[in-house]
């Protein structure tokens, strides 16, 4: 099938042709049609499989004949990563038809939100705390919005979003579109589609998640000591200009992110404390190719769209088989091809032998050749909690100390105390004063870790099973 036989305007043949989007994705094939004629859609999407389009397609479409200046169309997604994405794939594919949208959510100024919605500009992508935050205001009206469409719905119940969701939905007009988009359908979302949806055309409902066809999939065993340093030798022999790189806490990304700045590799960081400037800035140099590494947590996963993202690494593997698809899907986007890593230590055999259950495969085990894996490493990746606690505690006594000091010389020179009485704002050494190395001298020992890992290196040379060098995938028959 071809874009041409879907029935839209000449303008979104030509933004389509513009994006250079050849054929419609499968889920594109199937939900656009019943989607321009306005019926609801219930669509269980894999990520990257071109949902995003499969809904702002035929909200543009109804939307272009209409006068501008109304809101009649709204998208609520989970994550500010993702409201940003999906503004900018409307910006893309808009081109000439005049046809507006605008991001709405957290860790940025309301105003020129509330001047979004004072214009009306015709589609709103808004994430559920910070529209919320907004209808408490007579400027916010939803009153004229037609579509709404809900993404990763599966998404916004694990964020704890749902009472939200349903508050927004009681100021939307009943008469309307809904479509509702998920990467998988648990109980909870089938019953919001069963309390939001007029008889919804169905699509993939029985389906498994899955991650993109194109992807393939290795699994690394590593000491989790040398996770880091193994990263590093993969970077050097990687083909892929720009990696995506997974851990599972904001601690761990700042620290992995320290290291990799400290060996030279230019490397953005994305995760929950991170400000939205911050986040925005990360992902706007990561695709312009001034860091090569972008270290992220899963909370930032949903939205980050990199065209060409050749390698995601899973520097550890994630809790939820979920979040594995979600992770890895952020390469091969769209039918494309692209390597999934996975660097599994001992204790997260368990989780990576749950996605695998999950995926209905068994991830090949390799290891990179030339890695010493009976390096020693010279500094810990994770400052134990304990030990952050206590660095933290020292620098505060210090803190207190400098202020107690100040507080005195000014008495002594007849000076009014600082308000405020916060101190600490002298350039004192803030960061990393958790004192990190801790080398310990001696010969090297081989503990249990390493005989795991030489029987998971006994795995991966079992026959059959051939070695590939890093980079690109063979070219794959049928592709
Ligand atoms: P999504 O699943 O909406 O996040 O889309 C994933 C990626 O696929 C985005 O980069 C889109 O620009 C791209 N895409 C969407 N539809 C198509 C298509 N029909 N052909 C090629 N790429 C597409």
């Amino acid at each position: 099938m071809s874009f041409t036989e879907l029935a839209l305007s000449p303008e979104i043949l030509a933004a389509v042709e513009r994006m250079g989007f050849e054929q419609p994705t499968p889920i594109q094939e199937k939900a656009i049609p019943p989607a321009l004629q306005g019926q609801d859609i219930l669509a269980a999407a894999m990520t990257g499989s071109g949902k995003t389009a499969t809904f702002l397609l035929p909200i543009m479409q109804r939307l272009q004949g209409k006068p501008r200046g109304t809101t009649r169309a709204l998208v609520v997604a989970p994550t500010r990563e993702l409201a940003a994405q999906i503004a900018e794939h409307l910006r893309e594919l808009a081109g000439r038809t005049g046809i507006t949208g605008a991001a709405i959510y957290g860790g940025v100024a309301m105003g020129p939100q509330e001047q979004a919605f004072r214009r009306g500009v015709d589609v709103i992508i808004a994430t559920p705390g910070r529209l919320l935050d907004h209808l408490q205001y007579p400027y916010a009206k939803l009153n004229s919005v037609e579509v709404l469409v809900l993404d990763e719905a599966d998404r916004m119940l694990d964020m704890g979003f749902l009472p939200d969701v349903r508050r927004i939905l009681a100021r939307v007009p009943a008469k309307r579109q809904t479509m509702l988009f998920s990467a998988t359908l648990p109980e909870q979302i089938v019953t919001l589609a069963d309390d939001f949806l007029r008889n919804p055309v169905a699509f993939n409902v029985e389906r498994k998640s899955a991650p993109a066809s194109g992807i393939t999939h290795t699994a690394y065993p590593v000491p989790q000591d040398l996770k880091s340093h193994l990263l590093l030798a993969v970077l050097k022999q990687a083909a892929s200009p720009n990696v995506l790189t997974f851990t599972r806490t904001k601690h761990r990304a700042n620290r992995l992110a320290d290291f990799l700045e400290r060996r030279g590799v230019a490397t953005a960081r994305i995760h929950g404390n991170r400000s939205q400037a911050q986040r925005t800035e990360a992902l706007a140099g990561f695709k312009a190719g001034r860091y090569r590494v972008l270290v992220a947590t899963d909370i930032a996963a949903r939205g980050i769209d990199v065209e060409e993202l050749g390698l995601v690494v899973n520097f550890d593997v994630p809790h939820l088989p979920e979040d594995y698809i979600h992770r890895v899907g952020r390469t091969a986007r769209a039918e494309a091809t692209g390597d999934a890593y996975t660097f599994v230590s001992r204790d997260e055999e368990g989780e990576l032998h749950a996605i695998e259950r999950h995926i209905g495969k068994s991830l090949p085990r390799r290891l990179v050749e030339g890695f010493n894996y009976e390096k020693r490493p010279e500094e810990k990746l994770e400052v134990p909690l304990a030990e952050r606690i206590a660095a933290i505690r020292s620098r505060k006594r210090e803190e207190r100390g400098r202020a107690q000091a100040n507080a005195e010389r000014r008495t002594a020179q007849g000076l009014p105390p600082r308000s405020g009485g916060s101190a600490g704002t002298g350039g004192g050494p803030r960061r990393n004063s958790t004192g990190s190395t801790s080398r310990s001298g001696g010969a090297q020992r081989v503990g249990p870790g390493m005989a795991w890992l030489r029987q998971a290196n006994a795995d991966a040379s079992r026959p059959g099973e051939t070695r590939r060098p890093f980079g690109r995938p063979p070219a794959r028959a049928g592709r």
